[in-house]
């Protein structure tokens, strides 16, 4: 297949993100869309690798030339939310939905791995295009580095669509862009009694209440004022009537991060309040502080690549506020240089609503900027 006019490349990679949207999958049952994506891929001669995953594919470009190897990624899942758009391409799967703009992350690396396969021939290097399961339960970047297929990639670069940016621009940023995301689960135990005698025992829910209120002490006292996270405590289990004491209370809850050095300050500030207050009550209490995705850090030579690949595709650069939310992208980037960029989408709504609705012209833009970084670095890695 040959894309001469950018015209059609955009018409195609639309139509095939509407065919994508209308059959969301969740994470790790992505076949139907494993299927499409191969045979699309196939079609236009791109070789693919033997991934040994259920979903996913692994698509390899290059190799003609000596040089580098480098990635590109996309995540294929969808979410259990019910479409509420009122498209004509909505989805067809009930209580399914690509809420988060996967269905144009993968049409944009397939824009790209066709515009590369086209200059196949000239490229310095190889090229691979992995499109990821599972990004929304964090589980999909760590099984595809488990099958070592990547270990060769020096640099690997990635996307998510903002729609509060307008489409046409790109937000780059060099350094933090998304949070750590860490889960934490807080016990305490002590003795019940009745709610008239309370003498006679412990009142964990009066504990639970000063431990959450002091964990919101160590955003505002313990870390600098200029320093970014967030601690949110998002369910709490004490208790099953009116006149009883429990014996047990749970906390449970989230907490944010940009750098490693404030993740490790909060766990152990965490754990001396929760050990303290308790004690101070004579309770026994215990934080379970369970790390998940590190916080997206972007290479600053990588940084600047893009913004020279947004440049030379027509995509204006803004410079993005880092989010809070997390993506298991960041489990690339202890492997190797890595660069995460926000895609401007013009939507209505934010990701993870019912009722978004985003401008499909990003989808060939993003493809023909992923297309331009993914040679550019090629060229510029060692
Ligand atoms: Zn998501
Ligand atoms: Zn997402």
């Amino acid at each position: 297949m040959t894309i001469k006019e950018t015209d059609s490349l955009d018409e195609m990679l639309i139509e095939r993100r509407r065919e994508l949207h209308r059959h969301p999958e969740l994470a790790f049952e992505e076949k139907e869309t494993t299927a499409k994506l191969k045979s699309w891929l196939t079609a236009a001669s791109v070789t693919l690798a033997d991934l040994p995953l259920e979903t996913g594919v692994l698509g390899v470009i290059g190799g003609k030339k000596p040089g580098p190897v480098i990635a590109l990624r996309t995540d294929i899942d969808a979410l259990p939310i019910a479409e509420q758009t009122g498209l004509p391409f909505a989805s067809e799967v009930p209580g399914k939905m690509h809420a988060c703009g996967h269905d144009l992350h993968m049409t944009s690396m397939l824009g790209a791995a066709l515009l590369l396969k086209e200059r196949e021939n000239e490229l310095n290097g190889t090229v691979k295009i992995i499109f990821q399961p599972a990004e929304e339960i964090g589980e999909g970047a760590r099984r595809v580095l488990e099958t070592h297929l990547l270990d060769d990639a020096q640099a690997i670069c990635g996307m998510h669509i903002m729609p509060g940016l307008p489409v046409g621009t790109v937000g780059i940023k060099s350094g933090p862009l998304m949070a750590g995301v860490d889960h934490f689960i807080i016990d305490l135990n002590g003795k019940g009694t009745h709610g008239a005698v309370p003498e006679q025992g412990d009142d964990l829910i009066v504990v639970s209440a000063q431990i959450i209120s002091a964990l919101q002490s160590i955003v505002s006292r313990n870390l600098s004022p200029l320093d970014q996270a967030v601690i949110s405590t998002t369910r709490i289990t004490a208790g099953n009537t009116w006149n009883v004491m429990p014996d047990h209370a749970q906390l449970e809850g989230t907490v944010r991060t940009f750098t490693e050095q404030t993740r490790g300050k909060i766990e152990q500030r965490m754990n001396e309040l929760v050990t303290r207050i308790a004690g101070a009550f004579s309770v026994s209490g215990k934080v379970h502080y369970l790390r998940q995705g590190p916080p997206i850090v972007n290479n600053p030579q990588l940084a600047d690549l893009a913004e020279e690949a947004a440049r030379a595709t027509g995509l204006k650069v803004v410079d993005p506020e880092p989010t809070t939310i997390g993506e298991d992208f960041a489990y690339y980037q202890k492997q190797m240089s890595s660069l995460f960029v926000f895609m401007g989408v013009s939507g209505n709504s934010g990701l993870h609503h019912a009722d978004l609705v985003v401008d499909e012209r990003a989808i060939g833009k993003s493809a023909r900027f992923f297309a331009a970084l993914a040679e550019q670095l090629l060229n510029k890695t060692e």
